[in-house]
């Protein structure tokens, strides 16, 4: 029986800074040459969110852009809860994974409320922290790019899934980068970042695969581009 992952993209036009959407092309791409099948639905303002969502991908955006999405993500709220506790697969980019937690209180001192499912809080700052980053994870060193002012902060750093090597992460402080939560994993990389982090990619699908059919049997692929781009990322200064 062939195997069929469902992927959602959640605001795929509304929030899709430095390439984010790659995200979507690398796991579709990487369970395609696996021999598994993958529906993908992009999710839109006012678009409701699939209930057999396997894996949903959020990216990143300017604060206005987040004002902007703050209602329609309000009504999907509860979906994606659910869907978070049943254990879906779940990547969140910067201003998706600041909305993912309880607020973000801008620069500017708007208030935008996130969907509180992500046990984090995140607070502008006047720096904005930017440049190529490095994180040290369980699945070996992440590279990838950041571009924010949101410090965020967890409640819990157990939940951080990165060391900082180089750059920001979450808050310039506590040298943590990231959060996993159930399945979810929130970041501040993009790039995008599964196309020069593919044990990073295999992570997730391994996850989703897992979650749907008991086991992930994933065979290894050729990675020589994808490393040898990591290994030029890692290289090049903040
Ligand atoms: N607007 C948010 C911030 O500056 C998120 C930016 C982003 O997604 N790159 O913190």
């Amino acid at each position: 029986m062939s195997r069929v992952l469902h992927v959602a993209h959640l605001y795929p036009v509304e929030m899709n800074i430095y390439g984010d959407t790659g995200n979507r092309i690398v796991l579709t791409k990487r369970l395609e040459w696996r021999g598994t099948d993958v529906k993908v639905s992009l999710v839109g303002i006012g678009d409701e969110l699939p209930n057999d969502s396997d894996i949903v991908l959020g990216g990143g955006a300017q604060d206005a852009v987040q004002s902007a999405v703050e209602a329609d993500l309000a009504r999907k709220a509860s979906k994606l809860a659910r869907l978070a506790e049943e254990g879906a697969v779940m990547l969140m980019v910067c201003g998706m994974y600041q909305l993912l937690g309880r607020r973000f209180v801008t620069a500017d001192g708007q208030d935008i409320k996130g969907m509180g499912i992500l046990p984090i809080e995140t607070l502008a700052s006047h720096d904005r922290m930017i440049g190529n980053t490095a994180y040290q994870t369980p699945w070996g060193t992440v590279v990838g790019y950041e571009n924010h002012s949101g410090k965020t902060f967890l409640d819990d750093q157990s939940l951080a899934w990165g060391k900082v090597i180089k750059g920001a992460g979450n808050n310039g402080a506590d040298q943590l980068e990231g959060c996993l939560y159930h399945n979810i994993f929130g970041t501040y990389s993009h790039g995008p970042v599964l196309s020069k982090n593919p044990h990073f990619a295999d992570e997730l699908i391994s996850r989703a695969l897992i979650r749907k059919y008991g086991k992930s049997n994933l065979k290894s692929l050729d990675d020589t581009v994808e490393l040898a781009a990591a290994k030029t990322a890692l290289a090049r200064s903040r």
